[in-house]
């Protein structure tokens, strides 16, 4: 039984009327890439870079992250590795950049693509690492973080389109069909998604965020935790909002947040639309259990129906199990 549960793990997950689901993990680190693989991830969704940048006392080399992506796209072979471009700011501060000095606001600050963009040289050295690891037959793809508007995103691919045309000339080889997307983590970005999505490969819903920036509460304050909670109909809505965007552009939708992870969700985020979960690769064997036991039609209709709800418990209360 137990060879037989690790086959189903490592299979696809199909909703039981035959729709596919891709399941995805969120790593940060080496050791954790091979735990997804282990875990029948079918790619990675998010790989977090923070973690080569936090508690050193100077950036990490070129040489030094292609090394670590290198590892990394070996381990995941020729499936998806989604490599997110650095995400500090907001609680994660670099000892190295002195534009982090305190901010009154820090979740509203210089974070992710922001501070990147305030310091393009970053930004370059990370893009060429990434771009240089994409060689043979890997499948990386660039995600932009903390996206609020068209010209942040333009700004970012321009950056993105330098350090390609100076490899180019330098004949160092790339993958030159790599796609390039984009989370979906802050309000801005939902409302103009649709204005977004032409623009990009693939917009990946970033709940943790979304929900503490949609509700305005602290994603790291408990005495909020109930309000920033992705399970909020006004969350909900906007996870719908952003799925209907991204497919009118014939863009695919997924979602790395937490959330994610809560199995009994997954009929309504399946019913809302999403094309991928991205999850830590414990959750993963549980949720494509979850979502090989439901079918397109029903989680339409409970999606639907949690779409309605007055608060976040109540949408729980759909799914879970009572008492
Ligand atoms: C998110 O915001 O939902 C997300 C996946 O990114 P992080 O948790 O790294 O901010
Ligand atoms: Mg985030």
């Amino acid at each position: 039984a137990q060879a037989e549960a690790r086959l189903k793990a490592h299979q696809p997950a199909t909703t039981s009327d035959g729709q596919h689901i891709q399941v995805f993990a969120n790593i940060g680190n080496i050791a954790d890439a091979k735990a997804a693989i282990n875990y029948g991830a079918e790619g990675v969704g998010l790989l977090r870079t923070e973690f080569l940048y936090l508690e050193k006392t100077s950036p990490p080399t070129e040489e030094e992250q292609l090394e670590v992506y290198q590892a990394i796209a070996e381990i995941l072979d020729n499936r998806p590795l989604i490599i997110r471009t650095l995400d500090v700011g907001g609680d994660k501060q670099l000892p190295y950049l002195s534009s982090l000095s305190a901010e009154t606001n820090p979740f509203l600050g210089v974070r992710g693509i922001r501070l990147c963009l305030e310091h393009p040289q970053l930004l370059i050295t990370q893009l060429k690492a990434i771009l240089r690891a994409s060689v043979k037959n890997h499948n990386i793809k660039i995600m932009w973080p903390m996206i609020a508007t068209l010209t942040e995103l333009r700004a970012a691919k321009e950056i993105l389109l330098q350090v390609q045309s100076e490899l180019r000339q330098a004949s160092i080889a790339f993958d030159e069909n790599m796609e390039v997307g984009m989370m979906i983590e802050t309000p801005a970005s939902v409302a103009i998604a649709d204005q977004l999505a032409p623009e990009v490969d693939f917009f990946s819903i970033g709940t943790n965020d979304l929900s503490q920036y949609v509700m305005a509460g602290d994603r790291t304050n408990p005495k909020v935790a109930t309000l920033a909670d992705a399970l909020q109909p006004a969350v909900l809505r906007m996870i719908k909002q952003t799925v209907q965007a991204g497919h009118a552009a014939n863009i695919w939708v997924g979602l790395c947040g937490e959330v994610a992870a809560e199995t009994l969700v997954a009929p309504i985020l399946i019913g809302l639309g999403l094309d991928e979960l991205s999850v830590n690769p414990q959750a993963i064997a549980p949720l494509k259990q979850a979502i090989s036991q439901l079918t397109i039609t029903e989680a339409q209709a409970i999606a639907s129906v949690a779409l309605q709800q007055d608060s976040a418990t109540s949408v729980r209360e759909l799914v879970y199990p009572i008492g």
